[in-house]
């Protein structure tokens, strides 16, 4: 049993079916996820035959480091291992107010959007609400130091390897997990859920009331060229999700975020006419999102490209003539294969950053 991934309720019934009163629950709570411990053996304020006991039958942690690759720019790639062997990625990117962390909800992914390097994995499982949680404690604790606390508290991304809304019992059971007071206080408002369009999910997101901010994968402003790059529109089109997507804008309280994200890929979607046809399909469905424009990571095998700036640029103000507010993210940690569409299990690269379990230890 994988302790990390339970509840407080969770852990309290634990501790009673061995006989213990419900505060040593609280006390795992804060251990596993407050001072963010991943052994029992460091539990050092739980009596010794109660770690013993717990040892028997349960498990503070399943991950295992198995490289770590530092960018020149500061991001930070953990490739880590399930207990079954399955490789999973996280990405700490430090910024300027307030670091990311960029987490995966699957080992691999099933949809074969064909600018993604993790497609190429296919989808080798989908990730446990502990796995999740994990990735994040693994993460500020490598940063930071075990247990210290947050300079300046941290924002999630689920934009690693996978489809969150395939993944969204687990998902959202580590969400609630991370938001408690009591352990890591990561709240919905610092989270953001990117999905390549997984319809009933958005409008099942859109009726719950702590929800983590919004992200959607346009990558084309055409069904035709949509359902070549990003092939989950073949099942639900441009039609469908946009009218999902004004249903979620409708539903937005203050201070929510909700963003589309558009892949710019050298000499495919990223034309006047693309921005055009993009600005045109937005203002049709009257969705006031920002677009952020994510200039393509390049990675071997992928055919693509990225825009070159002053294309991306052009895009920009083509957009904003229109009245759709655009940004152009900046790419991070391209060096490590750790941007946007790069998380596939690579064990080097041409990077010398490379640092393997061996040599961290
Ligand atoms: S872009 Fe996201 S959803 Fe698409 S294949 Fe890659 S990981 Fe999966």
């Amino acid at each position: 049993m994988h302790l990390t991934g339970l509840n407080a309720v969770e852990l309290s019934a634990l501790v009673e079916t061995l006989g213990e009163p419900p505060y040593r629950g609280r006390q795992i709570f804060g251990a596993l996820y407050r001072r963010r411990l991943r052994s029992f053996e460091e539990m050092m304020d739980l009596p010794k035959s109660f770690r013993a006991a717990l040892a028997e039958r349960a498990t503070a942690s399943t991950l295992t480091l198995e490289s770590r690759y530092i960018s020149e720019d500061g991001t930070r790639r953990y490739l880590m291992k399930t207990h079954d062997g399955l490789p999973v990625e996280t990405v700490f990117i430090p910024e300027e107010r307030r670091d990311t962390i960029c987490f995966s909800s699957q080992s691999g992914c099933p949809l074969q959007c064909d600018f993604c390097l993790t497609a190429k994995l296919g989808l080798l499982r989908t990730l446990t609400a502990g796995e999740i949680v994990e990735q994040v404690v693994f993460a500020l604790n490598d940063a930071y130091g075990v247990g210290v606390k947050t300079p300046r508290g941290t924002n999630l991304v689920a934009m690693g390897a996978g489809e969150p809304f395939l993944a969204f019992e687990p998902l959202m059971k580590a969400l609630r997990i991370m938001a408690d007071p009591a352990g890591l206080y990561i709240v919905p408002n610092r989270v953001t859920v990117s999905t390549a369009g997984v319809v009933p999910r958005i409008r099942e997101l859109a009726l719950i009331p702590d929800r983590p901010h919004l992200a959607i994968s346009l990558a084309a402003p055409t069904d035709e060229q949509r359902d070549v790059l990003m092939p989950i529109n073949r099942k639900w089109p441009l039609a469908e999700l946009l009218a999902a997507c004004r249903e979620f804008e409708l539903s937005l309280k203050p201070g929510e975020r909700f963003t589309f994200e558009y892949v710019m890929l050298d000499g495919v979607n990223d034309s006047d006419e693309h921005a055009r046809k993009l600005a045109n399909l937005l203002n049709r469905h009257q969705l006031r999102a920002k677009v952020n424009l994510i200039p393509h990571n390049p990675a071997d095998p992928l055919p693509y490209r990225p825009t070159p700036p002053a294309q991306v640029e052009r895009f920009k103000n083509l957009l904003e003539a229109k009245g759709v507010h655009a940004y152009v993210r900046r790419p991070r940690g391209r060096d490590i294969y750790a941007a946007c569409g790069q998380l596939a299990a690579r064990r080097s690269g041409n990077n010398p950053q490379e640092q393997t379990l061996h040599q961290l230890s």
